[in-house]
């Protein structure tokens, strides 16, 4: 019987959450390389939406499923930590309930280790929750936390997760020196240099949508955003490999939808995605894409917009951010005057609907007006895309963390739990009193 391990994704605490192809793919590269090395791997979703074991009850309402794959999470509502009382919203433990999880947990004889995932830096109350109740029912195994947050506030991590190991490293061959370290051997050999397992969608209990990473890595440097930190090294895949992994997924689980994780997708487009794309075109299997992380505007032009178009992709995002350039030039300079309205052109040209392409606006950056805001949707909507509002969560190890620190009411540094996009921590009561104004002239542009 090879040895086992427990890889564990851990409840979300927060305001809100939505399933918008959110799934943990490091997780998942984690469990199919250790499965590669030997090891029996045993998965515990806590986000799971379709977990045979979860019914509703009147405290927990079945999630609604939309469309492509998305949709709600089960939800129960719990008390607000103590340093966010002051939100008058509902807060809330998003996943499958916490007797379901102990159950999981203790149905797994001898595990070897237990490695927990974790993603948003304001999410950590559902790793600390993880981590105690692996503690109490399989109390001298060791458990080692890897992903987003164990990075980006290592010693917060350190100090309050309660696991034996905080790794610092997203590599998976340093993985296999934590796990010796630990006194655990390898019951197999690790796959070759040149060859990544595909991620171990099948443990989960029905994939709807695989997300899919061709890249790693932005050769931009944009002042609020941490792909530079956490991915410092541009790696591109073989696009036949991803070729295979696309339709490993179609052929033997009948997935349709894909969701593509890259930062900079569009980036070398000639030598990378788009001998993906004329494959994936030639075929024509029906697949839909979607891109919930933003497309690169500069990148797309009438010809990658058609091949595009013709591939299948369905969810067009932008990242705009702001349509003022004097702010651009201060915190991305990724978009000029004009590129935007020529990426619009250019994807309603290749037939894409106006619905299916919107552009992000960031709210909330420190020292922005909600007049600029109110701009930037009018231009969005003037070029004929849908806008959405993505609150700005400040985020350690960026180059505007220390601006985004002095130009908060909250003690960023110390909690994560201030980092929660919800607050527009900030931004002051007055700018955040226009929120609703915001959101209800982005409503009237959707709904024209
Ligand atoms: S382009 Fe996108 S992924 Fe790249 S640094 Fe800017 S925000 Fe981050």
């Amino acid at each position: 019987m090879p040895p086992s391990l427990i890889l564990i994704n851990p409840w979300i605490y927060d305001f809100a959450a939505y399933d918008l192809w959110s799934k943990p793919l490091g997780l998942l590269y984690v469990a199919g390389y250790l499965r590669h090395c030997g090891f029996k791997i045993r998965l515990i979703d806590c986000l799971d939406v379709h977990h045979p074991g979860m019914t509703a009850d009147p405290s927990t309402k079945k999630p609604t499923r939309r469309a492509y794959g998305t949709g709600k999470y089960w939800r129960r509502e719990v008390p607000r930590p103590l340093s966010l009382k002051h939100i008058q919203r509902p807060y809330s433990r998003y996943g499958i309930s916490l007797e379901l999880f102990q159950e999981e947990l203790s149905k797994i004889q001898n595990p070897k280790a237990i490695l927990v995932t974790s993603l948003m830096t304001y999410w950590y109350p559902g790793v600390e929750e993880v981590i105690g109740l692996c503690e109490k029912i399989h109390p001298h195994v060791p458990v080692i936390l890897g992903g987003i947050y164990a990075r980006l506030c290592h010693n917060h991590a350190v100090e309050n997760s309660g696991a034996d190991l905080v790794a610092t490293n997203h590599n998976l061959d340093s993985l296999l020196e934590i796990l010796n370290n630990c006194g655990i051997s390898l019951p197999g050999s690790p796959p070759g240099p040149d060859r990544t397992p595909r991620p171990a969608f099948d443990l989960l209990t029905r994939p709807e949508y695989i997300c899919i990473l061709t890249s790693t890595g932005c050769p931009n440097r944009c002042r609020y955003c941490a792909s530079h930190f956490l991915n410092p090294d541009r790696i591109l895949r073989d696009p036949g490999e991803v070729l295979e992994e696309i339709l490993h997924w179609h052929r033997n689980f009948s997935v349709r939808d894909f969701a593509f994780y890259d930062d900079a997708l569009l980036v070398s487009f000639d030598k990378h995605l788009a001998p993906l794309l004329e494959k994936l075109a030639r075929l024509d299997l029906g697949l839909r894409f979607h891109t919930p992380n933003a497309l690169h505007i500069k990148e797309i032009t009438q010809g990658i917009a058609a091949l595009m178009h013709r591939t299948g992709f369905t969810t067009i995002r932008l990242g705009l951010e702001t349509s003022d350039f004097s702010i651009h030039r201060d915190l991305d300079n990724k978009v000029t005057e004009g590129d935007f309205e020529r990426a619009v052109n250019s994807l309603l040209k290749a037939g894409f609907a106006k619905n299916q392409v919107g552009a992000y606006i960031l709210i909330g950056l420190p020292g922005q007006s909600v007049d600029s805001v109110f701009e930037t949707i009018d231009f969005v909507g003037k070029t004929g895309a849908t806008p959405y509002l993505s609150e700005y969560s400040p985020i350690p190890h960026t180059a505007l963390w220390k601006q985004a620190v002095n130009n908060s009411k909250y003690d960023l540094a110390e909690e994560p739990l201030f980092h929660n996009n919800t607050l527009l921590p900030c931004w002051d009561g007055s700018r955040i009193k226009e929120l609703p104004r915001l959101k209800k002239r982005v409503l009237g542009i959707r709904q024209k």
